[in-house]
């Protein structure tokens, strides 16, 4: 029994099968990441127009049979991002945060949510919203970290009188917990966040989308952005379960 569905999906990635198949890496609000075979994709500009290209927004036809792969029977582009192909750093930023949701398995709440998060953040970064892209990599990857429910909402030390501000906080590596310096536990995996660190992080959490970058403080420099990016990757990346690539090559842009 065969059903077909269209959809309005992200492609995150598109590897070439064969000689004129694609395996097409998908988003869609409905049902996360997935992959999709496209028979033929290579070569047919009837049933795609677009080639598949990654970094898209496409409505798309796929049928499903039984519990194999689905298959990408058409697909037409609603948006291409161009900057994002253009613009090194836009396109480094932008490949991190594909990279992140290749790496997640997540729930059917949390793909709308992570859908609309990611769209937005490659609409915004295609307008060029971004005043520095490691302060732009930093707020997406705290804010997928933050909709997946590794990050608490606000900064705040549960064992401070409400409303307290420490000066100093520990993200603790195993749980993503914060505790002020006072009420943390030892022995714990913890990453010693400075103030300048607790504002970039304080600024990621409260604001959902890239124009809070817009803000630019000296925080969101880009050295003070890739410093701190750079004491999160580790738990960013044992969190995903995987290796952020992408990240050496934001890294080599900045590096001086
Ligand atoms: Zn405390």
């Amino acid at each position: 029994m065969t059903s077909e569905t269209a959809v309005s999906a992200l492609v995150l990635d598109t590897i070439p099968y064969r000689d004129k198949d694609f395996v097409v890496r998908l988003m869609t609000p409905e049902d996360g990441v997935f992959s999709a075979m496209a028979f033929g994709a290579r070569g047919s500009r009837t049933r795609f127009p677009s080639g598949l290209d990654r970094l898209t927004i496409i409505e798309a036809v796929l049928s499903h049979k039984g519990s194999g792969m689905p298959v990408c029977k058409m697909a037409n582009t609603r948006n291409v991002f161009w900057r994002l192909r253009r613009d090194l750093e836009c396109s480094a930023v932008a490949s991190m945060l594909s990279e992140m949701l290749l790496l997640v398995h997540m729930e059917s709440e949390e793909s709308k949510l992570l859908f609309e998060f990611a769209t937005t953040a490659f609409e915004q970064l295609d307008q060029g919203l971004s005043p520095g892209s490691p302060a732009a990599a930093l707020h997406l990857s705290l804010g997928v970290l933050r909709i997946l429910g590794f990050l608490p909402a606000t900064v705040a030390c549960p064992a401070c009188p409400e409303g307290h501000q420490a000066q100093s906080y520990h993200l603790r590596s195993d749980s993503g917990a914060l505790y002020c310096r006072d009420h943390d536990r030892p022995g714990a995996h913890r990453i010693v966040l400075t103030p300048a660190a607790v504002r970039v992080l304080r600024h990621c959490l409260t604001a959902h989308d890239l124009r809070a970058l817009a803000v630019i403080s000296d925080d969101y420099l880009p050295g003070s952005a890739l410093r701190v990016m750079e004491n999160l990757l580790p738990w960013l990346e044992r969190t995903l379960g995987g290796r952020l690539k992408s990240f050496s090559f934001l890294r080599s842009l900045y590096a001086q």
